[in-house]
């Protein structure tokens, strides 16, 4: 089967919006990107809302939601062994040893000396 003809040309002027919400208009006279490039000359490529190319968009800036805080805390867990959690934990725990040591001494005192 031979592919539709096109009724206009590739190159005739088309209307309405891009694919993927990208608004209509001329690439071309997009305000340039600016960025400094590695041969230290400025970027010559449109620049996207933020005014940087695609290239060049900039330092991220990190999660803003909370569910996107919370994904990249767990993306960065290890194993939590220095937990806030596990650290109070431990603590408690060497306090009640300790405790529970000095009460055996204090048993041990008293059986020796009475
Ligand atoms: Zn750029």
């Amino acid at each position: 089967m031979r592919p539709k003809k096109l009724v206009a040309g590739p190159h005739a002027k088309r209307r309405g919006w891009l694919q993927n919400g990208n608004p209509p208009g001329d690439p071309s006279s997009a305000p340039r990107c600016g960025a400094k490039t590695r041969r230290g000359t400025r970027c010559q490529a449109p620049g996207m809302a933020n005014g940087r190319c695609r290239l060049h968009g900039g330092k991220s800036t990190g999660p803003r939601t909370v569910e996107g805080i919370a994904r990249c805390r767990a993306a960065k867990w290890k194993h939590g062994r220095y937990c806030r959690e596990i650290l109070a934990q431990r603590r408690r725990v060497r306090g009640l040893l300790r405790t529970s040591a000095d009460l055996i001494a204090e048993f041990k005192n008293a059986l020796w000396a009475g």
